[in-house]
């Protein structure tokens, strides 16, 4: 079963309290761990997944509880379960800003030669993972974020990568090593890890040869090239589609190149994406993004907590957060006013109207659709197209509210319902779909309040929309 589908099984199984009885509760817990066995989740894992949640529901919940009570404790059990099941636990490293102004900084008068050195990353996979691809994605994704970065191609087994590296940085303007001549991956790593040293990069990501199979002489390079470099950072980019092969995949490489970050690809969606993930969970190595398409911004930060909340179709605020951060608008008066609302723990109309343009400004619509409560669920069911035409009369729903109206909670609306049809008349759109704008708006208040209240540390930031 692909990822969207699994997503949207698990929301039916969650929605589908009815009773409260215990024979229920046994029997969602059933469909939930079909589901996952079905997307090629670990079968060990999956049983360590039931016995928590059988245990934590006899201790939370009791007969006499009422009904919402019982389906949203199922529902954050579930979630924080499902947390685990992907979470390693394992911290990737932060690169630092290196200091450009100057090299040596004076103390008592001495001189003292600044210790600063670039991140190198050292990217490890077999050939057609996605490796260079990713490189040029996580590149982009640094320089973006204000980092002075450079990019290696120290492949010369596969004809082309250098030319494919190439391409792909200059379409980014990032600046890049590699060379036509030189049969020697070791040599080209050293020498162009050691020039952007010397031009004092933020980071420098090598790109190393894969083959088709895992074999000793792909391992033995791997290796040589990281006694050469010493990275700070190696990640191993794994094909999301490959299930749980991925397990042994990453145990073999993991006993050669020690990589300490995985970079899953071919997660658009449409890939049994449980079984790698699952399967990397147990390697006990954090995934850090997750590539979701072939474009150069197809890459996501991987959370647990923002994974499983879009798997649940909850939305994800903290993922909103840093996809607007990535769209470079620090100039942006409405952009910062969100933001400063968010830290505060609230989200207006407003703030979502502002989000709302910005998104369709930058797409693509899939990725940013599981962000919103209850879009991948519309997505799921009527497809790119028509999700967009609705994302459109969202914004032209807000577009018809009046400014005190926008810069409200919401609950305006609460006393006043007969706006509600007047916006809805205003902007062409139905009741109906005023009322859904106003409830994901509210949900996405909510997930504020509680991006403040927990600054990121998990727990249920909604109900499944
Ligand atoms: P490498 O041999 O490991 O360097 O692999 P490439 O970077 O050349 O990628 C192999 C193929 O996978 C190319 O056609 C890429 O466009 C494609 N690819 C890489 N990452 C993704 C992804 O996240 N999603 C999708 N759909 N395709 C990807």
């Amino acid at each position: 079963m692909v990822l969207a589908d699994l997503g949207s099984r698990l929301r039916t199984a969650l929605g589908s309290v009815d009773s409260g009885s215990q024979d229920e509760l046994q029997s969602i817990i059933k469909e939930i761990c079909t589901a996952l066995l079905e997307s090629d989740v670990n079968i060990k894992l999956v049983a360590k997944l039931r016995d928590n949640i059988k245990a934590k529901l006899s201790k939370n919940i009791n007969d006499d509880e009422s009904l919402t009570n019982k389906k949203k404790k199922l529902q954050k059990i579930v979630y924080d379960e499902l947390c685990s099941l992907v979470d390693s636990n394992e911290e990737p490293p932060k690169p630092k800003k290196l200091n450009h102004s100057s090299t040596t900084k004076r103390k008592n008068g001495k001189k003292i030669v600044s210790k600063e050195s670039s991140h190198v990353i050292m990217f490890v996979g077999l050939q057609g993972a996605g490796k260079t691809t990713s490189c040029t994605k996580l590149a982009v994704y640094y320089k973006k974020r204000g980092y002075k970065i450079g990019l290696v191609c120290a492949d010369t087994f596969r004809a082309g990568a250098f030319d494919q590296l190439k391409q792909n940085a200059l379409k980014s303007s990032i600046p890049y090593y590699g060379s036509y001549l030189e049969t020697d991956p070791v040599k080209i790593a050293y020498e162009g890890v050691s020039k952007f040293k010397q031009d004092k990069f933020d980071i420098i990501i090598v790109d190393t040869s894969g083959k088709h199979k895992q074999e000793q002489a792909l391992f033995d390079e791997m290796i040589q090239i990281g006694n050469m470099i010493q990275p700070n950072q190696t990640i191993m980019v794994l094909d999301g589609s490959i299930g749980q092969a991925a397990e042994l995949q990453a145990k073999a490489f993991k006993e050669s190149a020690n990589f300490g970050s995985i970079i899953l690809t071919k997660m658009d969606g449409h890939v049994k994406g449980g079984g790698a993930i699952s399967a990397v969970a147990a390697t006990n190595t954090p995934i850090v993004f997750i590539g979701t398409g072939e474009h150069v911004g197809d890459l996501e930060i991987f959370k647990p907590t923002s994974f499983i909340s879009k798997l649940l179709g909850i939305g994800d605020i903290q993922s909103l957060i840093e996809h607007v951060q990535g769209l470079n608008l620090q100039d942006d008066e409405g952009h910062k006013k969100t933001i400063e609302n968010i830290k505060e723990g609230k989200f207006t109309l407003r703030d979502f109207q502002t989000q709302m343009n910005n998104f369709m400004k930058m797409g693509p619509l899939t990725n940013i659709a599981s962000m919103i409560p209850g879009m991948s669920n519309i997505m799921s069911q009527v497809g790119e197209e028509e999700t967009s035409s609705k994302i459109k009369n969202m914004i032209y729903i807000m577009d018809s509210m009046t400014s005190k109206e926008l810069d409200s909670d919401g609950y305006i609306f609460t006393e006043q319902p007969e706006r509600i049809v007047r916006v809805a008349r205003g902007s062409g759109c139905s009741v109906v779909e005023v009322e859904m704008v106003l409830q994901q708006q509210r949900m996405m208040s909510t997930m504020a309040v509680n991006t403040k209240n927990m600054a990121g540390a998990g727990g249920l930031p909604g109900g499944p929309g």
